[in-house]
């Protein structure tokens, strides 16, 4: 095999798309941004479609472009598109397209005009992110956005808004984004803008907040089949879904080292006692966060294998125990749905001090996708 694999099992991906289908009434858009949170766009988006996603989204216009060329007959939405992007393109592969700036907005119209057809848009709300979307801006622009709606210039598909808090159910913020979003949703209509789809939940609203469904539900880290956050809304298995992506490494070298010796750049870490290191075949060139501490490791010869010292470039250390039967060139699990008491996603996002969405999108490109329908 090769140094390090990612293997995304395409049926865990189809699983988590059919559990929020039974869970909502609403139409469900499956998330495939940023390759597909690692897990390979195409791969990903068509396993979505077949599993019954109504919608596909990206963030980047060139993702959706893939999509579309790669065979997604599904409506597919880009929803973060500077000024200046190939909206021409867009609007021949149908491709909805967001705005949140009337500059924006007279781009796409002007694109639309030169290739004689009408762009599909969705209006995006600033309601309480302060990212994104019209805020209070809203109010001074509306009849320039009327005047452009009722001219034909632009059809608009859908009005959608992000929350901040989903991931903290209880957060008063959530339930003033959704008023917000139904005052701004009244008010475009009172200027004449009425949209077909509204939408606003991500995965946690979509798992803790039936109220926030409106018509299109938006499934991004539950497809991947992991917690939007473990402390709030409970493990990936508390809520039925199945973590799609399983990371397999190399030990390209294992050797006996006394206690009492420093491991890696830096010597930050020391052997407590006599033990065998192994030598992984990653590094942070591959997407394993440098930062990671010794509460993440690898599963190597039916054991937990605490990582010691810094991660490298292309490699970092293990503490593979005295005892270990581990050898050279055997294979190790870096991290897996925990089924084989490996370590999870989940512990590794807390080992780095952050949050599993960053783990799996960051795993690099020297990183082959290997994929299964088991
Ligand atoms: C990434 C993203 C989502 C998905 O968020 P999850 O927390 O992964 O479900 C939904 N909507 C928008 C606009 C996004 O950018």
């Amino acid at each position: 095999m090769t140094r390090a694999r990612a293997e995304v099992n395409l049926a865990a991906i189809a699983h988590n798309l059919k559990l929020i289908k039974a869970k909502s009434n609403s139409q469900v858009l499956a998330v495939v941004k940023a390759d597909a949170y690692g897990h390979g766009l195409l791969s990903v988006g068509k396993t979505a479609e077949s599993a019954g996603a109504d919608w596909l989204g990206t963030a980047l216009l060139e993702e959706a472009i893939l999509l579309r060329k790669g065979g997604i007959t599904k409506p597919i939405i880009a929803w973060l598109t500077p000024l200046g992007e190939d909206f021409k393109s867009a609007i021949n592969l149908d491709i909805d397209l967001s705005i949140s700036s009337i500059d924006l907005l007279n781009e796409i119209a002007a694109a639309g005009k030169a290739v004689g057809r009408t762009p599909r848009v969705h209006i995006e709300l600033d309601t309480g992110m302060n990212r994104g979307g019209f805020g209070d801006e809203l109010e001074t622009i509306i009849s320039e956005l009327a005047s452009q709606v009722k001219s034909g210039a632009v059809k608009v598909i859908g009005i959608w808004s992000h929350f901040a808090r989903a991931d903290e159910p209880d957060a008063l913020l959530n339930e003033s984004q959704l008023e917000r979003f139904k005052y701004r949703v009244e008010q475009l209509k009172a200027a004449g803008i009425v949209a077909e789809y509204l939408h606003i939940a991500n995965s946690a609203a979509s798992l803790a907040n039936p109220n926030s469904h409106k018509n299109i539900i938006r499934w991004g880290i539950g497809l991947y089949g992991l917690s939007p956050d473990v402390d709030n809304m409970g493990s990936s298995s508390a809520l039925g879904l199945k973590p799609a992506m399983k990371v397999v490494s190399k030990l390209q070298l294992v050797k006996a080292v006394k206690a009492g010796q420093g491991v890696g750049y830096g010597s930050t870490a020391t052997t407590k006692a006599d033990t065998k290191l192994g030598v992984v075949s990653m590094g942070y060139a591959d997407g394993i966060p440098r930062n990671a501490s010794n509460l993440a490791g690898v599963f190597a010869a039916g054991k937990r294998a605490p990582l010691i010292g810094r991660v490298s470039m292309d490699q970092f250390v293990v503490d593979l125990g005295a005892s270990s039967l581990a050898k050279t060139g055997d294979e190790v699990i870096v991290f897996g749905d925990g089924s084989d008491s490996e370590y999870t996603v989940d512990e590794w996002a807390k080992a780095c001090g952050t949050i599993n969405y960053e783990i799996v999108t960051r795993i690099g490109t020297r990183v082959p996708r290997i994929y299964s329908r088991e």
